[in-house]
């Protein structure tokens, strides 16, 4: 089976960009137009000096990168990673546009991170982080500029403290410059498990196209963040899926007979992990790939589907929870295959889209219940979902390089009506 010796992980950012040219060059576009989407409008580089709570300075690394804000002001999630590079935020503020735009909601793409192990510091500690970022980047975001998010390793608690903190150097409550916040201070019913609920409203449709009977199909989860998590409940709970394997950072564990979601979650909130949860064998990240399934969700990091192992993924449909976890060439031998990969930026746009809802609630000042962000939710994704599909039965082009003319296709206008091309 995973005979594992690691590829050497190629640049997210080129990827994005290998990704856009294949469907530019599908779509026909203007050279120019295609010349402006391959680069990041701006971004931002920051030192961030931090007192932690031994008394020493430590000086992190942060980036905010605006890919493109034809559409309206740029969204994104900001990332607490001990391996952020400038260049997989510049993929991800990439993917942020395409995002946005293909479930058709008014704002452009960005994406921030900061280099630090948050696994390793105290609440205080990530406070002063938290703070000391916005401090930084505070000039150019905003309700009307930019508007962060969650993202690996941020939580609700950090979007209240980020949001605080802009309020502070704005002078006034500013709820709409963040989103992902606690519901106390503004935040949205149905922003929690809005990116694994957005995940299964495309699955069903797609299970619907390819007449697979979601009731018992089976489904394998890599990563069990929030995404992850929230997938197996749902999956399980809207769905009756058979739920088998579940992996995380430190393994992996397999039940034929399928695991119980709720149970698993609790396990992992007690223990860190879902190794060793009772009544299950072990299985590895890797393996865990290569089962046979009809739905299997990589929802961690980018890059784990790549050349070495795609040739023996051997799920009917891949839900992309994660943002980038294919490469081009496993892009291409899994359509070869026929295995119906759902893209990620289609895939777990939910997220975003709540997140616009949450905006749309902020600016307003008037909320909403959380049946009408279901509903809401599930009109987006659907449409979302339609429109790709279409486009890929259209054009006879895979499911992400469709996703893409269509996220194209509606930036390019923004831009061409806007005068900038
Ligand atoms: N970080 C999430 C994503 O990658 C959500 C972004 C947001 O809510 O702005 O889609």
């Amino acid at each position: 089976m995973a005979g594992m010796v690691a590829a050497v992980k190629q640049n997210p950012f080129e990827i994005a960009q290998t990704q856009l040219d294949k469907a530019a060059k599908k779509l026909g576009l203007d050279a120019g137009v295609h010349a402006v989407l391959r680069e990041p409008m701006r971004e931002l580089h920051v030192s961030l000096p931090v007192k932690m709570d031994d008394g020493t300075i430590k000086v992190f690394k942060g980036f905010r990168v605006q890919y493109n804000d034809a559409r309206g002001p740029n969204k994104g999630g900001i990332r607490f990673h001990p391996e952020e590079t400038i260049d997989t935020v510049r993929a991800l503020a990439a993917w942020m546009t395409w995002k946005c735009a293909v479930v058709d909601s008014p704002l452009g793409g960005g994406k921030g991170g900061v280099i630090c192990n948050p696994k390793t510091m105290s609440t205080m500690e990530l406070e002063r982080l938290s703070r000391a970022y916005i401090d930084a980047i505070g000039r150019i975001i905003g309700p009307g500029k930019d508007i962060p998010a969650p993202d690996v390793y941020t939580t609700p608690q950090i979007m209240g403290w980020m949001m605080d903190e802009f309020s502070k150097l704005a002078g006034f409550y500013s709820p709409g410059v963040i989103t992902g916040k606690p519901l106390s201070v503004g935040g949205s019913e149905g922003r929690g498990d809005a990116t694994a609920r957005g995940g299964a409203y495309t699955v069903r449709e797609a299970a619907k196209n390819l007449g697979i009977d979601m009731n018992g199909a089976t489904c394998a989860i890599q990563g069990f963040g929030n995404a992850g998590q929230f997938a197996a409940l749902l999956n399980k709970q809207l769905y009756n899926m058979r739920i088998i394997a579940v992996s995380d950072t430190r393994g992996g564990v397999y039940s034929e007979d399928g695991l119980d979601p709720v149970a698993l979650v609790d396990y992992k909130l007690r223990t860190g992990s879902v190794v060793n949860f009772p009544g299950t064998r072990p299985i590895s990240n890797e393996d865990l790939l290569e089962l046979s399934v009809d739905v299997l969700a990589p929802s961690a990091l980018e890059g784990v589907i790549t050349s070495s192992n795609a040739s023996r993924i051997r799920a009917k449909i891949v839900e992309e929870l994660a943002n980038g976890p294919m490469t081009p060439e496993a892009d291409d031998i899994l359509y070869k295959k026929g295995i119906f990969v759902i893209p990620d930026f289609l895939c777990n746009a939910g997220g975003v889209t709540v997140s616009y809802f949450e905006w749309v609630q902020n600016v307003y000042g008037l909320y909403w219940e959380e049946s009408e962000v279901h509903e809401k939710l599930d009109r987006k994704m659907t449409k979302a979902f339609r429109d790709v599909y279409d486009m890929a039965r259209g054009h006879e082009v895979d499911m992400r390089t469709a996703a893409y003319m269509v996220a194209i296709q509606r930036v390019a206008e923004a831009m061409q009506v806007r005068g900038w091309v």
